[in-house]
């Protein structure tokens, strides 16, 4: 849709960056189509469906942010895809970091509805996956777009083997994820919401990562850490208002990173937002530079 935040240039940047720096040593894959049962882990077989079908006419618009093309079911499938090899391979040991370099993002869209961009959560499929068929008994997502990621939020907020840690901004899009908010049920306590005000940059980001996210991560003891990687509250992004740099989403990758190291976890992130290309592409590297490096 000409016009749209959500757009192909995002990924060739990041994909034109990282080439010029020989992919930073990473091995690439190519991101495998889930299935429908795999989508079905975290979405009803009618939000399924209904995206395929949607596709299949030739797409169109779900709400006024979130559309469809024909070849969208194709590449949702793709996204989520990825997430579940990255879960299969990190399980299997065959890396210790994993990332995945897809479009469309997935941390808006909830069980039985596309929207903020998103047509399926590929973190959630991938959480899923883990717990039900890679052996994961309690998988901490931390998810540091500058939206709140409300459908995974959603999809886990009844549960108490996925501890959901957000840091976003208050008051954008989709409106939710007040710090009041901890989950329900038996879920209770498994929602870590950390909003922030506009204008929040890199010393508050950081220092909520650390001493709020960190430690309860510790305590959770997950086998699995799962990032939503928006880089959304870049400075430059037309979409939001914080102030982080490439190098502050480095910093945090590096935390994330030591906190995987000490709970003998792997750690795969997925990419969410970040609609200024040349800002999301300085970041993705940043971040890829730094979950790469030794500790
Ligand atoms: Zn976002």
């Amino acid at each position: 849709m000409p016009g749209h935040p959500e757009r192909p240039e995002r990924l060739l940047a990041v994909e034109r960056l990282l080439a010029e720096r020989d992919w930073l040593g990473w091995e690439r894959r190519e991101a495998p189509l889930a299935t429908e049962a795999e989508l079905e882990f975290a979405h009803s077989a009618a939000h399924v469906r209904g995206i395929r079908q949607l596709c299949e006419r030739g797409g169109g618009a779900i709400d006024p942010d979130t559309y469809a093309v024909e070849a969208s079911w194709e590449a949702a499938r793709r996204a989520a895809g990825a997430a579940c090899a990255m879960a299969r391979a990190l399980r299997a040991g065959e890396a210790e970091v994993g990332f995945c370099g897809t479009r469309p993002a997935g941390h808006h869209a909830e069980r039985e509805r596309a929207m903020g961009f998103c047509l399926f959560d590929n973190i959630a499929v991938a959480a899923e996956l883990a717990i039900r068929e890679l052996g994961c008994e309690r998988i901490l997502v931390v998810d540091w777009d500058v939206h709140h990621g409300n459908g995974t939020a959603e999809i886990f907020r009844h549960r108490a083997d996925v501890l959901v840690a957000n840091i976003h901004q208050a008051g954008i899009f989709p409106g939710t994820g007040a710090s009041g908010d901890l989950g329900s049920g038996p879920g209770e306590g498994f929602t870590l919401n950390l909003p922030v005000p506009a204008g929040a940059g890199e010393a508050l980001w950081l220092s909520l990562l650390e001493r709020e996210i960190v430690p309860a991560a510790v305590a959770f003891e997950p086998q699995l850490i799962l990032l939503s990687a928006g880089f959304d509250a870049h400075r430059a992004d037309p979409l939001a208002n914080c102030t982080l740099e490439a190098e502050s989403f480095a910093k945090m990758a590096r935390c994330l990173r030591r906190l995987a190291r000490e709970l003998d976890a792997p750690l795969g992130a997925v990419l969410e937002g970040g609609y200024d290309v040349n800002a999301l592409a300085d970041s993705v590297a940043a971040t890829l530079a730094a979950l790469a490096a030794p500790l």
